[in-house]
């Protein structure tokens, strides 16, 4: 009699412990199928438990790694003004440069002129070049404290390359057997990827062709730089051909059609109370650590619908412990957007959507201290006031713009057909810090 009380309880016990072991097993697996996307350090872990309502610090930006940015000044820019509209630094971080050393070449800034910078993912400024000419500029490099200066001299050589393939899997496999481009095929393969539109469409079989800018810089082995100038795709599903505009950066067609699809300010129908702002500068109260907020806070009652501010393709619709139910769109063009803390999706992973669609409910899901949509814009990979940015809205281009571009892409398309020597193209391309 008295063993059995005594194994009763023992044996509920072992019930218990088990029980709870499967549903901790369980809620791991169901919780985050993919651990490799998340795996915060035990800092950001700290910082996000400390800051209940610094919800999003933990779900990673899905784009490669920060890359350089360029800029050619033009006729009537404003250092200043492209600083903060168009490049998306802090200010403060200019006024530090301009009370330093080096300022002067700062405040003598001219068209034509090229300006190169390197920001982190948090739009912090890393390092900043501005090239007086093709062999000689300075140099910003952010250090512990404030930043350092120094003189730059080297020699700078353009080359184009032109590259033909055909699909086979995944890009990046197509081009890995051209010794052109050995080692860089990743940064190729991401780029053509980048611009194309509706890659759903890509099949195996599919031919492309490419024309890349490479520069290089005197006693170095690598290039310096490679970037995507024009490529034509020609495929089961898909034929398009596309060249950079040289100024903003962006793909348009030979026609002045921009492949960036126009955006809706907000993802929603009606307007609501902005409850949290964009900030990357914020600050946690009481740790005075800095937490950034990578999106705008909206106000919602659980199940307002959410709608796709462009076109574009569902990448993910999963749950995540912080991020509650959340969903990401990528518009192609380096455009992507995410909405958190969803009660529920109307559309599945892989799924091609149309500006104004319904893609889900908002909701309190994950950790978040009250109903509300947590939207973020990135562009290449960082994060993006989305209710200041100025957004795509002109799908073609006009005037005298238009004739700039059509002069350029054509002399782009005509290497891309080998009709003209690339050598002889690469000569005639505005050159950098020419
Ligand atoms: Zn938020």
């Amino acid at each position: 009699m008295l063993k059995r009380t005594l194994t009763h309880p023992s044996l509920i016990g072992f019930l218990i412990t088990l029980g709870s072991l499967l549903a901790i097993g369980f809620f791991f697996i169901g919780d985050d199928p993919d651990p490799q996307e998340f795996e915060p350090s035990r800092s950001e872990v700290m910082a996000a438990l400390e800051a209940t309502d610094f919800h999003n610090a933990l779900i990673p930006p899905l784009a490669p790694p920060p890359d350089w940015d360029q800029y050619t000044l033009q006729p009537g820019d404003r250092l200043s003004q492209l600083w903060q509209d168009e490049w998306h630094l802090p200010v403060s971080t200019l006024y530090q440069l301009l009370d330093g050393e080096g300022a002067r070449f700062l405040n003598r800034i001219h068209p034509g002129q090229y300006i190169e910078w390197l920001a982190s993912r948090d739009g912090q400024l890393l390092s900043l070049r501005i090239w007086r000419n093709r062999a000689e500029g300075v140099e910003w490099q952010r250090q512990d404290r404030g930043f350092s200066f120094n003189e730059l001299s080297t020699q700078r050589e353009i080359r184009l390359l032109r590259l033909e393939g055909t699909l086979n899997g995944i890009l990046a496999n197509s081009l890995s057997s051209m010794p052109e481009i050995a080692g860089q095929e990743g940064a190729i393969a991401a780029a053509l990827d980048r611009h194309l539109p509706l890659r759903r469409d890509a099949r195996d079989g599919d031919t492309f062709s490419l024309l890349i800018e490479q520069e290089w810089l005197s006693d170095d082995p690598t290039p310096y730089s490679t970037r995507l100038l024009a490529f034509d795709y020609q495929g089961e599903r898909m034929q398009i051909r596309a060249a950079r505009h040289l100024q903003d950066g962006r793909f348009y067609t030979p026609e002045g059609v921009s492949l960036i699809p126009p955006f809706s300010r907000t993802p929603l129908r009606k307007r609501f109370r902005i409850s949290s702002h964009f900030n990357l500068n914020r600050y946690h109260p009481i740790t005075g650590r800095r937490t950034p907020h990578h999106g705008t806070d909206f106000a919602t009652p659980t199940g307002t619908l959410v709608v796709a501010p462009a076109d574009g393709r569902i990448l993910r619709g999963r749950y995540h412990a912080f991020g509650g139910n959340y969903l990401v769109i990528d518009h192609g063009q380096g455009y992507t957007t995410r909405y958190l803390h969803l009660s529920g999706f109307l559309v599945n992973q892989g799924e091609n959507v149309k500006r104004g669609q319904p893609i889900a409910r908002t909701g309190n899901t994950g950790r978040s201290t009250g109903p509300h949509l947590h939207y973020e814009l990135h562009i290449n990979g960082r994060p993006i006031d989305a209710m200041k940015v100025e957004l795509p809205s002109v799908e073609r281009l006009r005037g005298e713009d238009l004739d700039n571009f059509k002069q350029l892409s054509q002399q782009l398309f005509l290497g891309l057909d080998l009709q003209q020597p690339l050598d002889e193209l690469a000569l005639q391309l505005p050159q950098h810090g020419n």
